[in-house]
């Protein structure tokens, strides 16, 4: 009985049919998807289907969340795994999506004790073990190297091993020092820059935090390939192993 149950509950849920106007229509919005050729955008369309059904959606604060918005977001998630497979998202079901910028209540104690309330204006946040929140805005979305889905989706990475630090499990064959040679120096070198008031490319925000560091580098790994390959080519390979992609080749040919 337990068997024929367990059988009947992993039974996937039936995809919906997306036709392929609807599939371009939605694909010309996220023009980073031009590195992937005709049968890995095949397979992200059917894993990014799997995802929808995967996981819970809701829209929050009045936001209808339609079709066209669940496949975006999807295709965008997806992207980063697209091999490395589902199961990176697993141990968790929620994805919450606002009407643009939302706020979270914070409450923090400081080194003297007080415990300080106040409102965090954000795009974005990924709970550990928890959903992922995500804001949405109804423009088309630019290649300008940032990308709030991708940036949550690799912190979700980088909490498969505990609290989000920058390094995320890593595959047989890469090396723990390897990553910390990497990333390390170019987190700092980017402190520096964005400490000296430079214009740089790349969010500043991505110098609060190595965990941020590394989901913003995410971002631009896939956004703009080119441009972290000529300013942090250590860290590019390193995430090239890591996602088992190379944007940067794909956008070249
Ligand atoms: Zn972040």
């Amino acid at each position: 009985m337990l068997g024929i149950l367990k059988r009947l509950i992993r039974q996937p849920r039936p995809h919906p049919s997306i036709g392929a106007a609807q599939w371009r229509r939605i694909e010309a919005t996220l023009p980073f998807l031009e590195a992937l050729g005709t049968s890995e955008r095949a397979r992200l369309r059917e894993m990014a289907l799997e995802f929808i059904a995967a996981k819970e959606w809701h829209g929050a604060q009045g936001l209808a969340l339609t079709q066209d918005i669940q496949l975006s977001i999807a295709l965008q998630a997806c992207l980063p795994v697209l091999n490395l497979g589902l199961d990176s998202y697993k141990g968790w079901v929620g994805v919450i999506v606002y009407p643009g910028d939302f706020v979270i209540p914070r409450r923090q104690m400081s080194e003297d004790g007080v415990v300080h309330e106040f409102d965090d204006e954000v795009a974005g946040e990924a709970w550990e073990g928890g959903p992922v929140l995500l804001s949405w805005f109804d423009d088309p979305q630019q290649a300008d190297g940032m990308n709030v889905v991708i940036h949550e989706f690799a912190h979700k990475l980088d909490m498969l091993n505990g609290p989000p630090d920058g390094l995320p499990p890593l595959h047989e064959g890469m090396r723990r020092q390897d990553w910390v040679d990497a990333f390390e120096p170019a987190w700092r070198d980017f402190c520096a820059r964005v400490d000296d008031g430079e214009d740089t490319f790349i969010d500043p925000y991505a110098a609060e935090h190595p965990a941020e560091f590394f989901a913003v580098t995410s971002e631009v790994f896939f956004e703009a390939p080119d441009l972290l390959l000529a300013e942090y080519p250590a860290v590019y390979a390193q995430m090239k192993q890591f996602y088992r992609q190379d944007p940067a080749a794909a956008l070249s040919r």
